[in-house]
């Protein structure tokens, strides 16, 4: 019998190596460290339904109680590992030493801080784990002016939420529109004045410049060009970078500031693997590995790790995908925007139904859609299968996409 695998951080990534190990027919051990004190759970839907109340914990747990048990997963809440020795092949963790046989470090990414005068105050939060969320919920109770630093993705689903109570919510952006890593203008634009129906107010090009406070609480921002917004409370949502704390003294090759790793999930150390948002890993759509923070990547990631590790082929690449919820809204993204990219609108944005998409020399390299579903299921499989569009027919909303491509 080999040492244990080994499994650090258990979220989306994490749990999904035990349970495809387990799938596959895995029959060693299997330890899974994570630092909270909680059953592994869904992130989606605490920027969302869990913020909102919407749905409680056991509605969002990756897998019941029962899973662990039954498929051998040794799980060790709240036992957050300390340090790695690759040479000696053990991880230190808050419990004790424990040798390993393979290592995969799920340690994700943690919230960009915003270290302005005045970061220290009471009332500025963070949004990642469900402790955040807890104290988020507390706070927002109480307040009425919240100000969001950072038009991204918890930003917004934030200010929905918020602006649905009811709230007063402003929202700070460095960039001139929003999501402007992620999505076309267009989408992002249509985003933007969805949110200004609900009366949610906007900075753009906007230089923070503090926290202002009272008795050490929060009661103002300011940005650099004096401008003063009244804030009870604030949400900072300026992107994620990647865990490294434990990984960075191991000397793993990194790229894209994340440890870099192959198709089948493996660093530059033979048996230490990373996946999700801690990992830089080759892309169907990319010359260069890229960091990409989802629910999705790190899923597939973690099924070809654990394919790796029994021996089995890699699972094919898939097309990344991702999602928000805002207001009404399904917001749903197939491939990756490209600057170069020719766009084409499907659909009637007046109509809070629409996709843009986007093609490289007639090629379906992204599709972005806002309530058509259809579209971005069908763009998922079309991506990957390298097809080719006519435009004129993609262009009509009343043909299904899958009819839209050419044959060559
Ligand atoms: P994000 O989506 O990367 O958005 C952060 C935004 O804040 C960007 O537009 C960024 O501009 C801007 N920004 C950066 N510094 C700023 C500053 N000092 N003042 C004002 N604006 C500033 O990051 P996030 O919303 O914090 O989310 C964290 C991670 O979780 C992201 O990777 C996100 O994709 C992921 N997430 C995904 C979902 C989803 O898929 N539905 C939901 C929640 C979170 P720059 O682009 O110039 O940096």
């Amino acid at each position: 019998m080999s040492a244990p695998v080994v499994i650090i951080g258990a979220s989306h990534g994490g749990v999904q190596v035990a349970a495809s190990l387990r799938q596959l027919g895995f029959e060693e051990e299997i330890i899974l460290f994570s630092a909270e004190n909680v059953l592994p759970y869904h992130r989606p839907p605490l920027s969302k339904a869990y913020l909102a109340g919407e749905k409680d914990l056991d509605q969002i747990l990756l897998k019941g109680p029962a899973f662990y048990e039954d498929h051998r997963v040794d799980l060790r809440l709240a036992d957050p590992v300390e340090a790695i020795d690759l040479a000696a092949g053990r991880v230190r963790a808050r419990s004790g030493e424990q040798a390993f046989s393979k290592l995969v470090i799920a340690t994700g990414s943690r919230p960009r801080l915003l270290k302005a005068p005045g970061h220290d105050l009471r009332g500025i939060f963070t949004l990642r784990t469900l402790s955040d969320v807890h104290a988020l919920k507390e706070a927002m109770a109480e307040a009425q002016d919240i100000v969001i630093v950072g038009g991204g993705f918890i930003g917004l689903e934030f200010a929905s939420t918020a602006a649905k109570l009811g709230k007063t919510v402003t929202v700070i952006e460095a960039r001139e529109k929003l999501l402007m890593r992620s999505l076309p203008a267009t989408v992002g634009d249509f985003i933007r004045a969805y949110h200004a129906a609900h009366n949610v107010r906007f900075h753009f090009n906007a230089h923070f410049a503090e926290f202002e406070g009272e008795s050490g609480r929060l009661r103002a921002i300011r940005l650099a060009d004096g401008t003063r917004i009244p804030a009870d409370m604030a949400l900072v949502g300026i992107g994620g970078e990647a865990e490294l704390t434990l990984a960075a003294p191991l000397g793993l090759k990194l790229a894209a500031g994340g440890i870099e790793v192959d198709e089948f999930g493996r660093t530059s150390i033979g048996n230490v693997y990373a996946l999700g948002d801690v990992a830089a890993a080759p892309n169907l759509l990319a010359s260069e590995p890229m960091r990409l923070e989802s629910v999705q990547n790190a899923v597939d990631q973690a099924k070809a790790i654990a394919a790796h590790i029994l021996g089995q082929p890699a699972p094919a690449p898939v097309t990344p995908w991702f999602w928000t919820d805002q207001y009404d809204l399904k917001v749903q993204m197939a491939g990756l925007s490209r600057p170069d990219a020719v766009q084409t609108l499907r659909g009637d944005p007046d109509a809070n139904a629409f996709s843009v998409i986007e093609t490289i020399d007639g090629k379906l390299v992204a599709v972005f859609s806002v309530n058509r579903a259809a579209d971005h299921m069908a763009a998922r499989r079309l991506i990957a299968e390298g097809a080719f569009l006519d435009l004129s027919l993609a262009a009509d909303a009343g043909v299904p996409l899958m009819k839209a491509v050419k044959s060559s």
